[in-house]
């Protein structure tokens, strides 16, 4: 299909698919490895000027490109083909950040990851295009907090299953690929739009534990650690783990992250789950100068900081859709919050967090929508004018829900 073609229903938004948004088409990529700086400087040209220069992390720790255009989507994929960037071109498996250099890290998850991703490659056009796998290596940061329809937990010894969050039984590492490519057998047998929790809500585990001769897993993964700070290496060297505020950073912000950390000396950057960008291989001294100058462009870098806490989409005025100014309205209510997670969006299709959220302020036609423990599609417990909005929501929280 071409570039601006509508894509499956459902399907995530990539390279030479991406998808329409309020404020343009949003391409996603899932670099193979991590990105030396002249790509990372290399991404945020091609986002200004191929899109609106919106550049995004994802919670998943994917990078996103936002407000391309018709004309300029099909040059991408080769413009990052230029840049020396690899994609997954089988079955997408996502691993852990700092996969092989993480040093609490319990295997390298890349050779199993691999391993599923050539051995699934047959079976995408059958599955549903948002079946995931994670691989998590163990270690300092972890994949256990992200939704996927089959999550390996690697061990040295064993690697634990969870299917949609349940687990499933452990595998020793050498049938670990297989086990996995069968799993997703099993959902493309049952259709293109089948997913892990379907069979899981349809107690269909106990069937699958005796199919494959597994016994259900001692532990459950933790989530391990936020990004965002100073991790040792175990090599003498550090990653600075820096957030992306509210997810995006404009492309002039990450250019000249990209050079100053070139000056620090910095071998690599990778995206990292959790809305955080990774520059791996800095002195203490250097980790502590890039860290104030990562500060000074505005990228977050302490993992206490209330914005770790909220999502806001693109918003008014870079989308078209927004009825609110998010980033404004989440940088005021931030400090607010007291610990509880806040979304801010634009309009009701919720872009930036699909999740629930404890607080959901939502632009409306109405007015902003206060949403409680829902989501921005979720029927509000209270509809507030824009004007003062920061205001009112405020009284609200002090008010209603504390
Ligand atoms: S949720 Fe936000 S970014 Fe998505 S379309 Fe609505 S306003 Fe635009």
């Amino acid at each position: 299909m071409s570039a601006v073609e509508t894509p499956r229903r459902g399907a995530c938004p990539s390279l030479p698919e991406p998808m329409q948004t309020g404020d343009g088409l949003l391409a996603r990529l899932q670099p193979l490895a991590p990105l030396n700086l002249d790509q990372l400087a290399g991404l945020a040209r091609l986002a200004a000027e191929l899109g609106n220069g919106i550049i995004e992390v994802t919670a998943r720790g994917k990078l996103q490109l936002r407000g391309l255009r018709a004309e300029t989507v099909p040059g991408l994929p080769e413009a990052v083909a230029a840049l020396g960037i690899e994609v997954p071109q089988g079955f997408p498996v996502e691993v852990s950040a700092l996969a092989g250099l993480d040093p609490m890290g319990r295997v390298d998850p890349r050779p199993l990851a691999r391993a599923i991703s050539d051995g699934a490659a047959h079976l995408v056009p059958r599955l549903a295009p948002k079946a995931s796998v994670v691989v998590d290596g163990g270690g300092l940061f972890r994949l256990g907090g992200l939704k996927a329809d089959i999550a390996v937990s690697a061990g040295a010894g064993w690697h634990s299953v969870a299917l949609a969050g349940v687990p499933l039984g452990e595998v020793e590492p050498a049938r670990a690929a297989e086990l996995v490519i069968a799993l997703l057998e099993q959902l493309a047998a049952r259709g293109t739009s089948a997913r892990m929790a379907e069979l899981v809500a349809g107690e269909e585990i106990e069937n699958l534990r005796t199919v494959f001769g597994l016994a259900p897993p001692a532990a459950t993964p933790d989530e391990g650690i936020d990004p965002v700070g100073r991790h040792a290496l175990g090599d003498g060297r550090f990653a600075l783990g820096v957030g992306l505020a509210f997810g995006q950073v404009e492309a002039k912000a990450l250019a000249a992250l990209a050079e100053a950390a070139a000056q620090a000396g910095v071998r690599h950057a990778e995206p990292a789950a959790g809305r955080a960008l990774l520059l791996v291989g800095l002195t203490t001294e250097a980790a502590r100068g890039l860290r104030e100058v990562a500060a000074g462009l505005g990228f977050l870098t302490d993992a206490t900081d209330p914005r770790r806490r909220v999502y806001a989409c693109a918003g008014r005025p870079a989308c078209g859709s927004g009825r609110i100014a998010t980033h404004e309205l989440a940088a005021e209510l931030a400090p607010l919050l007291d610990g509880r997670d806040l979304h801010v969006s634009g309009c009701s299709k919720g872009c930036a967090h699909p999740s629930k959220a404890a607080l959901t302020i939502v632009g409306l036609d109405e007015g902003a929508g206060l949403v409680v423990e829902g989501t921005p599609r979720d029927v509000p417990r209270a509809v507030l004018p824009f004007d003062g909005l920061a205001r009112h929501v405020h009284a609200l929280m002090q008010k209603d829900l504390a």
